[in-house]
């Protein structure tokens, strides 16, 4: 890395290890010949134990917000219950009606977890065959109850869950199956820890017969074209096969760490930085027990010009840290610990930040 690195501790994208990038590097290939086949397949049993899921994973060249957008387009056909409680969840809303699909927002304010029970309410009403839920709110750091949502959902046939775990995937466990979610899906550069361009996700099998009866799902987000190319351990357009070569290189490596130490390294780190936090005098953003454990939202209550924050951090400690998202800039900023970090370099971030708010 060259002098004028910045290390990346936003939450999103975060830093690419170089090890990442020489994987990157590989010549290339082309995406219809048995190279590449065995380079999908390789990956395929790796992908499944990750997500927790019998049920192929599927490669998305796009940013997280294709299969977002691409889901309602397969799903929905009634209405859509959104799950709104930050930046990423309340922007879903929107999509779903630039889709054209008729969509609800259930409404939170930023900062609090969805409550299971409401959504509930709402699908007991019998109109909604889509929710979007959100796992890992990262513009307000909370962690929302994705069993007891997934528990309210599965109570009402014919209801698709779609979950965003972009910002907790291979941060805390996510099964697919035994959660019985419909789409699972998540995107390459937060927690993988890969540059961004990349989605990954899953789908159910009664997802993928729903799909079947959907006019108009389009064509590059289409689930039966995903479904039928893999088959051929293909992707249905050419993909961003450099990225795959890292997403190699870091199935490689979360393996050879082991998943659970993964999760526990996370665990670990988020609560150092949440220590940092207290000793400190600032506050969280997110209740107790729904905090995030790949990121932390902290509140500025002790009203620091976070702007200058940020500007210290990347000047004198070249690290790039996150001022706030959308409405709450200034009034909380973000710091990430997710994906190949390690205890030196969040002892690093932590002594920046003290020297940091030292110059304040
Ligand atoms: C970053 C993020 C996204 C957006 O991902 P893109 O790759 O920009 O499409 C969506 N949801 C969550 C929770 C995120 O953190």
């Amino acid at each position: 890395m060259s002098q004028d690195h910045i290390r990346l501790h936003i939450p999103g994208p975060v830093e690419v290890s170089p090890a990442t990038y020489e994987a990157m590097a590989a010549p290339m290939i082309g995406h219809r010949s048995k190279d590449f086949q065995n380079l999908y397949a390789e990956m395929q049993p790796k992908l499944q134990e990750l997500f927790g899921t019998k049920q192929p994973v599927f490669l998305s060249t796009s940013s997280a917000w294709g299969v977002m957008e691409g889901a309602l387009r397969n799903l929905a056909s009634k209405k859509v219950l959104c799950c709104c409680s930050g930046a990423f969840s309340d922007k879903w809303v929107d999509v779903a009606r630039r889709c054209g699909k008729d969509a609800e927002a259930l409404q939170y304010e930023w900062g609090a977890p969805v409550n299971p029970a409401d959504i509930e309410e709402k699908l007991a009403t019998g109109e909604f065959d889509v929710v979007t839920f959100i796992h890992n709110e990262t513009s307000t750091g909370v962690m929302n109850p994705l069993e007891g949502v997934a528990a309210a959902v599965r109570k009402f046939d014919g209801v698709m869950l779609v979950v965003d775990t972009v910002s907790s995937f291979s941060v805390v466990p996510t099964p697919t199956d035994e959660l019985g979610v419909d789409v699972m899906l998540t995107g390459s550069q937060k927690a993988l820890a890969l540059p961004p361009g990349l989605a990954l996700f899953s789908v159910s099998e009664a997802a993928m017969a729903k799909a079947e009866t959907i006019k108009d799902r389009g064509y590059y987000f289409d689930f039966l074209e995903f479904a039928s190319n893999q088959e051929k351990d293909m992707t249905p357009s050419t993909p961003c096969i450099a990225t795959i070569y890292g997403l190699r290189h870091q199935l490689n490596t979360i393996f050879a760490e082991g998943i659970e130490n993964r999760q526990a390294r996370h665990e670990r780190f988020n609560q150092t930085v949440h220590e940092w936090v207290r000793k400190n005098g600032f506050e969280f953003f997110a209740p107790e027990g729904f905090r995030s454990k790949s990121l932390t939202c902290v509140a500025n209550n002790r009203g620091i010009d976070t702007d200058r924050l940020v500007k210290l951090m990347r000047e004198d400690h070249r690290i790039a840290l996150d001022g706030g998202y959308g409405k709450i800039k200034g009034k909380t900023f973000r710091i990430s610990n997710m994906g190949d970090e390690t205890d030196e370099t969040i002892a690093n971030l932590l002594g920046a930040l003290d020297d940091s708010l030292a110059k304040l």
